[in-house]
This record gives C-alpha cells, structure tokens and sequence, in this order.
C-alpha cells in the first residue's frame, strides 16, 4: 500500500502537513473488486496504522458501482449508510463528512482525488475516455462549487495510477468523436503508425508525417493530458494539480484491464478523519 500522508508529507499532495486528511492508493496487495469483503476491511486496517489511533469500527468505506457514466453524488448526513451498501450507480463521490473512505476502483482508467481546503469537501472520481466525453469533470468542479462551495481555484487533484499515453491505443472513431466535440482536443491524440511508438515521429496535435501514405488506424491517447487540460479550463490551478505520474499498463504493481483483460481492480481513496 501507498500512504500519501502526515507521515510523508514533502510528497503529500494537500501540500502540507495535514492531518485531517487520509488519502491515497493501493496496489495488487489489495484487490478491490466488488465482491472482496476482506479488501474493504484490509484498507480500513491500513488506514488506521498509517494515518490514525481510531478505532477501525469508526471507518465506513463508501463506493460505488461504476458504470463509465457522468453521474457525481453526495454523501450528506442523512443517506451516508447507503453508499456502504455499494448500491449507487454513478462514477464520482464527494462528502464533507467525517469517516468516510471514498473509493474507487480501477484498472488502467484513472482515478483522480479532490480536497477542497476551505470548504472541507472531498471527492473520488473515476475517469476513463467515456466519463471524460460526457462531462463528468465539469459535473464534479459543479459538485464542489454550488453544492460544496468550493473555490475551485484552491481545490487540490491528485491523479492517482492509470494508463499513460505511451500505452493507450485508440481506434480513429474515438478521435473523431473527440475532436468533434473540441478541436482542440487533437492536442492530446497522435496518430500511429505501424511501429511508430517507437521512434520519433510521433508527435501530439496532428503534427505528424508519415513516411508512407498509408491512412493511421490507430491512435494513442493522452487521457491524463486531456483530463488535465479540461481540469485547468474548469477553473483548477496547474500547481494544484499532483500527477503520480504512475501508469498501470507499465507498472507491474498495479491491474491493467489492457494488458491482461483481468477483472481485479486496485483501490484509490480519501477520507476525512
Ligand atoms: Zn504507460
């Protein structure tokens, strides 16, 4: 497991010393799929060795089921027992409330945390090509500034493991559906041809020349690079934003669905404690 907290602050995210706050990731020790009660309880134990004395029958790990949508909730007071019960379908999760560790589970799509230092908010979200087309990151700077009152401008993001953009293949529909929605989005696709990943032609933003006439059917995809550039055009702060700069597909510590097709997902997490 990797801790991101008071007790390794030069690297921790919220910037300072801080110890309100719990958050980070784990890795293959601790398989998260849905059905892994022992997982849930494993983190509850990590969470407490690492960050707290509390009592671990203090913690409730909130999840969702996610479903790729654009769908953000809120854990308030009144449902907080519900998000235990893993019955929501919806990719995004934020509360201001205490105790409990938001998570979400990945294998190569990427999971971003968010703390909002003045208003006390905090947010998990999961992030893959459809979550990111369909708005789930403006849905969640709406979650944190009109429902949190946040100042988006002093929300910190740390984007946790996931696939980078030397690995992630795309197929040219997915492109044209991106740059149809923005052309400024070709920023973060380059075409590739043949086995152009591994010399120097490529090149992001349509800046490439190939060799040879041939039409590319594949591209790769920069998600973290597009996630971070739509985060600056919401109003978040490039010196608040804290890349891991982990990638799934090449670390072996961590699933990849890409690599190997499985079904065991890794852990992201904040919480309040
Ligand atoms: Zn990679």
């Amino acid at each position: 497991m990797i801790f991101l907290n008071e007790k390794d602050y030069s690297n921790c995210p919220v910037g300072a010393r801080n110890n309100s706050i719990a958050l980070g990731f784990g890795d293959k020790n601790i398989d998260f799929q849905t059905k892994n009660l022992a997982a849930r309880f494993d983190l509850i134990r990590q969470v407490r060795l690492n960050c707290c004395t509390k009592d671990e029958n203090d913690f409730k790990i909130a999840e969702l089921n996610q479903v790729h949508g654009n769908t953000i909730v809120s854990v308030n007071e009144s449902d907080a027992d519900k998000f235990s019960e893993k019955i929501i379908d919806a990719d995004g999760i934020f509360t201001s409330l205490r105790n409990y560790l938001l998570c979400i589970k990945t294998a190569d799509c990427i999971p971003l945390l968010f703390y909002a230092q003045s208003s006390g908010a905090i947010g998990a979200v999961h992030c893959g090509w459809r979550g990111l087309y369909n708005d789930i990151l403006i849905n969640s700077a709406d979650m944190l500034k009109y429902h949190y009152n946040a100042n988006i401008e002093n929300v910190i993001v740390v984007i946790c493991p996931g696939i980078c953009r030397n690995c992630y293949t795309v197929k040219e529909d997915l492109y044209e559906k991106f740059i149809n929605k923005n052309i400024d989005y070709k920023n973060y696709f380059a075409a590739k041809y043949g086995d152009a990943v591994n010399d120097n032609r490529i090149v992001y933003g349509g800046g490439i020349k190939a060799s040879h006439s041939d039409s590319p059917a594949e591209y790769l995809f920069d998600l973290k690079g597009l996630i971070k550039y739509v985060l600056f055009a919401s109003g978040f702060r490039k010196e608040n934003i804290r890349d891991m700069n982990l990638c799934t597909y090449e670390n072996e510590n961590y699933f990849s669905y890409r690599k190997n097709k499985t079904a065991s997902r890794f852990v992201s997490f904040i919480g309040k404690l």
